[in-house]
C-alpha cells in the first residue's frame, strides 16, 4: 500500500520508518516545490504529484499549514485523511474556536479582533493578562505576543499595528493560571473506530514543547475519561479520520482545549517505544481504513514512557544509548536556534524508574539545551 504525506519533514520520516514493517509505503511532497520526494534521504522520486496522487491509496498531511491550492487538489482525489475541513480547523484558530462552540467544548475564554482597538475591549472583558495569537501560520510560540499589565497595551499595541493584521485576525485569550498542560492522542478509522492513548503531561519552555510523560502522574479514570469525551465528540463531531492530537489545559479537575493538531503530535512521540502501536503506525492504519492497534502503554499497570526533545542543538552523545530503555531519534536536519533536531525515548517500569533513568541520561546531555530535564527527573525520582 502507498501513503502520500504533505510535508516532508521529521513527522513523515517517521510515518516511513513505522510503515516498513507493514509493507505500506510513504511518500513525501515538499510543499515548497511540490516534489515528490523519499521521506528518510529527502532524494526526488520518480514521480510528478499528479502521479504519485494517483498511485497512493491514501493522502494525508504531517503539518497543518499546507498551502490551500494543494490541499483542494488533495481532497478532489478522494482519498485524502483526515479531510480538508479538519485540516484547516487545525490551520486557523478562529475555525478552532467555533468548531469547539459549536461541540460545546470547554475551552479558554477568548474575543476575535480584526482591528486594534478592539484589544481595549478584551481587556475589559477577559482581564489585563492576555495572549495574542495569530490566527494562522503559529507553531511553538511563533506569531503570539503576551500583556501582562494594561498599563503595557499602548507598547504592544504600536508592536502589533506594524504586522498586516486585516490579512491575519487574532485569537485573543485570556491567559489562564491552569496547573499543568496535558495532551490526548487518537486515532478514528472511517468505520468509526477510535482509540485513545493514555493522557501525556507536557512541559513547556518559552511556548515550546520539551519533555511529555505519558500517562500523565496523577492522572485519575475520571480525568482520562473526560479528555476521551471531549476526544470523540471532535472526532465525530468532525468526521475525522487519522490521528488527532488535543492540546489541553487542565485548571483543577477540569480540562480546557487549547488547540487542535490534525495529525500526529510531538507529545505522541513517546509511543514509538512505549506503546504496542505507535501514533505514526496508528495514523497509517487509520488512513488505510485498516484495524487500529492498542495504544496502551507496553508493560503492565505502572510502565511509563517520556519524551525529550534535542532543540537547536547537536551536542548529545551517542553514549546516551547505554542508559537502559532510551531509544534515540535523529531527524538529520541542520542546526538553527529552536529547532526541533530528534527526541529521546525512555520507557521505564514505574515513575521512579523513569526519573533515575532521566537523571541518568543527564549526565550525558548538556543541561542548558534541556531546561526541564533535572526538574522532572527530580519530581519524578
Ligand atoms: P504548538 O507548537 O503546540 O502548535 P502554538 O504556537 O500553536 O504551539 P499554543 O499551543 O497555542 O501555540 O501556545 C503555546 C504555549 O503557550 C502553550 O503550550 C502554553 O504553554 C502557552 N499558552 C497558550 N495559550 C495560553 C493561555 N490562554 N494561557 C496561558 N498559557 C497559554
Ligand atoms: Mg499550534
Ligand atoms: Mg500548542
Amino acid at each position: 500500500m502507498q501513503v502520500l504525506v504533505y510535508g516532508a519533514g521529521q513527522l513523515a520520516q517517521m510515518m516511513y520508518l513505522d510503515g516498513a514493517p507493514l509493507g505500506i509505503n510513504v511518500m513525501a511532497v515538499d510543499v515548497s516545490n511540490n516534489a515528490v520526494v523519499h521521506p528518510v534521504s529527502k532524494a526526488p522520486l520518480d514521480y510528478t504529484l499528479e502521479q504519485a496522487i494517483e498511485l497512493a491509496d491514501a493522502l494525508t498531511v504531517e503539518f497543518e499549514h499546507v498551502p490551500e491550492a494543494l490541499l483542494q487538489q488533495a481532497e478532489a482525489s478522494g482519498k485524502l485523511h483526515p479531510g480538508i475541513d479538519a485540516i484547516l480547523v487545525g490551520a486557523d484558530r478562529v475555525r478552532e474556536k467555533q468548531l469547539l462552540s459549536s461541540l460545546a467544548i470547554p475551552n479558554c475564554p477568548y474575543q476575535i479582533v480584526d482591528d486594534l482597538t478592539q484589544l481595549d475591549s478584551c481587556v475589559e472583558n477577559l482581564g489585563e493578562r492576555l495572549i495574542i495569537k495569530a490566527s494562522r501560520d503559529g507553531y511553538d510560540g511563533y506569531g503570539q505576543w503576551r500583556l501582562k499589565a494594561a498599563t503595557e497595551l499602548p507598547a504592544l499595541k504600536s508592536q502589533l499595528a506594524e504586522l498586516d493584521l486585516k490579512a491575519v485576525p487574532l485569537v485573543v485569550e485570556k491567559m489562564l493560571n491552569f496547573d499543568r498542560e496535558v495532551s490526548l492522542i487518537g486515532a478514528r478509522s472511517s468505520g468509526g473506530e477510535v482509540v485513545v492513548y493514555p493522557l501525556a503531561e507536557n512541559l513547556h519552555h518559552e511556548g515550546q514543547l520539551h519533555v511529555s510523560v505519558a500517562p500523565a502522574s496523577a492522572s485519575t479514570a475520571a480525568l482520562n475519561d473526560q479528555a476521551k469525551d471531549i476526544f470523540t465528540k471532535l472526532v465525530n463531531g468532525m468526521d475525522y479520520v487519522g490521528v488527532l492530537a488535543v492540546e489541553l489545559f487542565q485548571c483543577g479537575d477540569e480540562l480546557l482545549v487549547n488547540e487542535l493538531a490534525p495529525r500526529v503530535h510531538n507529545s505522541g512521540h513517546w509511543s514509538q517505544a512505549g506503546s504496542p502501536t505507535s501514533q505514526f503506525e496508528n495514523h497509517l492504519r487509520a488512513v488505510l481504513d485498516l484495524p487500529l492497534g492498542l495504544a496502551c502503554n507496553t508493560g503492565g499497570e505502572a510502565a511509563v514512557s517520556a519524551m525529550i526533545n534535542i532543540i537547536g542543538c547537536d551536542d548529545h552523545q551517542m553514549a546516551l544509548l547505554s542508559v537502559p530503555g532510551v531509544h534515540f531519534h535523529w531527524y538529520g536536519k541542520s542546526v538553527r536556534q529552536k529547532r526541533k533536531m530528534g527526541h529521546i525515548n525512555v520507557t521505564a517500569s514505574s515513575y521512579a524508574d523513569l526519573g533515575s533513568k532521566l537523571q541518568k541520561l543527564s549526565e550525558y546531555l548538556s543541561l542548558a539545551h534541556f531546561p526541564c530535564l533535572t526538574d522532572e527527573a527530580n519530581r519524578l525520582a
